[in-house]
C-alpha cells in the first residue's frame, strides 16, 4: 500500500466501523486484563458470557486469591486452555496484591512481565484501559496487515513496529479495532469477500490478484 493511501484506508474503516472499541466486558483496568488474559485462542463472546458472574464473585485480585488452582479451574471451564490461565490469573493476582496494591498499573514493562501477558494484552490493555495509543497485533490485524501490504514482517512484532511507523499514532488504537472488525467480517482467514471490500483499490492483495486475472485474460484473447 502506499503511503498516500493510509489516511484512505483509516477513513474507509472509520466509515464501516465507527465506532469500533474492545468487544470484551469490563469495567476496569483490572477486569480487562483477565477478559484479555481468558480471550487468547478463544471467543470474545464466549468470554463475555463467563466474565459478568465471575467479576461479579471475585471483583478485585484479592477475591481470585481464595481460591485453590481447581477451583480457579472450574470457574473459567468452559474456556480453551483453562488450566493454564487458571494458572497465570492466579499469579498475575497475587503479584498485583504483593507488588501494586491491587492495581494494574499503566506500565507496559510491568504488565509484559506478568505470566500469560504478552505484547499483545499488555498492548490491549494500555490503549483500552488507559487511553494510551498502542497497537496490539492479534491474527486479524497481521493477516490484515499483509493483505492490504502495510507490512511484509515475518514477524508479529516486525508487524506492530511496521504499523507503528507507517499508521499515525492518533489512529493506532482505533486502527487496531477496526482491522480486528474487517478481519472478521469481510477479509475472513480463509475467504476474503474482495467483491465486498471497500478497501479493494488500495488492497495489495486484491491489486495483484487483478493483475493476474487481467494478464490471464489477455493471453487467452490472444490465444
Ligand atoms: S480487498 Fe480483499 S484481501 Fe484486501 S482487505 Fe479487502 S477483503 Fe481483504
Amino acid at each position: 500500500m502506499k503511503k498516500a493511501d493510509i489516511p484512505i484506508m483509516i477513513g474507509h474503516l472509520k466509515e464501516l466501523y465507527p465506532d469500533a472499541h474492545c468487544e470484551l466486558l469490563y469495567n476496569n483496568p483490572f477486569e480487562l486484563l483477565i477478559a484479555v488474559l481468558l480471550s487468547a485462542q478463544c471467543t470474545d463472546k464466549l468470554v463475555n458470557q463467563v466474565t459478568p458472574g465471575l467479576f461479579a464473585k471475585y471483583p478485585k485480585p484479592e477475591d481470585f486469591l481464595s481460591l485453590s488452582q481447581a477451583e480457579m479451574e472450574d470457574e473459567i471451564r468452559r474456556i480453551g486452555l483453562f488450566r493454564n490461565k487458571a494458572k497465570n490469573i492466579l499469579e498475575t493476582c497475587r503479584r498485583l496484591v504483593v507488588e501494586q496494591g491491587g492495581q494494574v498499573p499503566n506500565d507496559y514493562d510491568y504488565l509484559v512481565g506478568l505470566p500469560g501477558v504478552g505484547r499483545k494484552t499488555a498492548n490491549v490493555v494500555l490503549s483500552t484501559a488507559f487511553g494510551v495509543p498502542a497497537i496490539a497485533v492479534d491474527t486479524h490485524v497481521d493477516r490484515l496487515s499483509h493483505r492490504l501490504g502495510l507490512t511484509k514482517a515475518t514477524s508479529v512484532l516486525q508487524t506492530e513496529l511496521d504499523l507503528m511507523k507507517k499508521l499515525p499514532k492518533a489512529e493506532w488504537t482505533f486502527t487496531h479495532h477496526a482491522l480486528i472488525l474487517h478481519g472478521r467480517r469481510v477479509c475472513t482467514a480463509r475467504s476474503p469477500k474482495c467483491g465486498l471490500c471497500s478497501l479493494q483499490s488500495i488492497c495489495d492483495l486484491h491489486q495483484k490478484e487483478a493483475k493476474k486475472v487481467a494478464k490471464q485474460t489477455r493471453k487467452q484473447a490472444e490465444a
